[in-house]
């Protein structure tokens, strides 16, 4: 069993868990009936008696437990290596690190993190394939062996320095249609293989498979199903070479939250045949992926304050009291979080963030043409350039969901503007669910049930004879 792979640095983690201090992270239990929704309230609540009504976050670490479920159910056969660029929360990571995921780092620092919490060296994959030659160095003299590769300049570093190199060749994809493309930077292309794997065989180099990335934000599933195809090739000119390469490494570009267009279970129900056809389950191969946003997206919810606020006359409006439904006025609200802080992911990652309201609006409250603005003096700073909300008050809060991932990660204190803090929850059934997996693996289906109910069309089997339909777990 595949998922199997818990093993008693599992159990260390949890009793850090179980004990996580101040100093480590915020974490609270939730006792039965509460949800981290519920956390949200409280820390309003706790805040707005306070001027000092900075931005936060709730991350609920049990959606993260749920996200690796419904991997388990999904992708059966592919491992999950998380990739740690995404949110490199040590909250986040070590709950991974509890499951038994792997991880794919890239840089020295992220290898640092995962092996200070004692992850073995197998289960991280050094997943750049251009590497500074002493963060090489540093994979080699601390046993990280896998890595990838995609040209003939980063084979001769790794001959030099790394002892023992387990390398994976990087095939560009077809990614035109990814929200963020990669295979423009990485990734060689097919007709290049042959060549890098013959060199790697000169220099006397193990490559042991083939990874590609059909970039982050994949709008379609096809692209998985021709990188699948094509990776097949190159196992094939590597078995020709004299090479036993067992490793596929499928990436990432799995979805985070259920508002995309394409749902997780519609990418994996082609995923899925496509991994049969030209990998069998006899083939001897093992499956890994990177995904980092579809652990992380909707674990997080961020709070920010209404800081400042303007409102715009529109003077052609200003009397004409029958044009209902159109508005006389813009309103701009200004707020403690923005472009150089959390939603760096507009810049960065093309992510387009929209509010949900703190206080429901009455059925009748009149909604405005809004604009909401970040806390810094840089005029890019603007997280919605056009919304419709209520007329909100200084000190009102606007909820964000789905801010998990490429968030906190990268970004920074610009203007002197703090990061929120964050406040991590796990609710009490989840937590024994965590120690279940910890001890037996993930369980059967139905003994989740009360925790999450995967639809029948997510399941692997059921899918062949369904229509490749969206469907969403529903969180009870
Ligand atoms: C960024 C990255 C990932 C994660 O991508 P997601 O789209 O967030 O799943 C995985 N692998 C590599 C090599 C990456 O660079």
């Amino acid at each position: 069993m595949l998922f199997k792979f818990i093993s008693d640095q599992s159990k260390e983690l949890l009793a850090i868990m179980n004990t996580a201090t101040p100093t480590d992270f915020d974490l609270s239990f939730l006792d039965e009936g509460f949800s981290a929704r519920d956390i949200v309230e409280q820390k309003i609540n706790e805040s707005s008696m306070t001027d000092d009504r900075d931005a936060f976050y709730v991350c609920d670490l049990g959606d993260v437990v749920k996200k690796h479920l419904r991997w388990a159910r999904a992708l059966p056969r592919v491992r999950p290596f998380y990739a740690v660029k995404c949110n490199d929360s040590r909250a986040v990571v070590m709950t991974l690190a509890t499951l038994g995921t792997g991880f794919d780092c890239a840089s020295k620092t992220e290898i640092q993190l995962v092996q200070s919490l004692g992850v073995d060296p197998s289960r991280i994959i050094y997943a750049n394939p251009c590497k500074q030659v002493s963060q090489i160095k540093y994979a080699s003299a601390h046993g990280v062996q896998m890595m990838t590769f995609d040209s003939e300049v980063e084979l001769m570093k790794v001959a030099r320095c790394h002892d023992n190199a387990k390398l994976v060749l990087r095939i560009a994809t077809d990614d035109s249609k990814a929200v963020c493309r990669l295979s423009v930077k990485f990734g060689a292309p097919l007709k290049a293989c042959r060549g890098l794997l013959e060199r790697a065989k000169e220099l006397g180099l193990d490559v042991i498979g083939v990874s590609f990335h059909v970039g982050s934000g994949c709008t379609d599933p096809e692209t998985y199903t021709q990188a699948i195809a094509d990776a097949r090739c190159v196992f094939d000119t590597g078995a020709e070479l004299g090479f036993n390469m067992d490793l596929l490494d499928i990436g990432g570009g799995f979805p985070g939250s259920d508002n995309t267009e394409l749902k997780f279970e519609e990418i994996t129900g082609v995923i899925n045949p496509a991994l049969d056809k030209y990998f069998p389950v006899d083939c001897g191969v093992n499956i890994i992926a990177e995904p980092g946003r579809f652990y992380v997206a909707s674990a997080y919810t961020l709070v920010v304050n209404i800081i400042a606020k303007k409102v715009i006359m529109d003077e052609e409006f200003a009397s004409d009291e029958e044009d209902e439904g159109t508005s006389d006025r813009t309103l701009m609200y200004y707020v403690n979080d923005g472009v150089y802080g959390s939603f760096n992911c507009i810049l960065y990652d093309h992510a387009h963030c929209l509010p949900t309201l703190h206080k429901k609006p009455k059925p009748d409250e009149v909604m405005y043409p809004c604009s909401i603005w970040g806390p810094t003096c840089d005029g890019l700073d603007r997280i919605v350039e056009q919304c419709s909300l209520p007329d909100m008050q200084v000190g009102d809060w606007l909820v964000f969901e789905n801010m998990g991932a490429y968030t906190v990660a990268a970004s920074s204190t610009f203007n002197g503007f703090q990061r929120p803090d964050i406040h991590y929850v796990m609710s009490r059934p989840t937590w024994q669910l965590v120690q279940q997996i910890c001890s037996q693996g993930i369980p059967a289906p139905a003994e989740e049930s009360y925790l999450i109910e995967v639809p029948a069309c997510c399941g692997r089997e059921s899918s062949l004879d369904l229509p490749a339909k969206p469907c969403q777990a529903h969180v009870i």
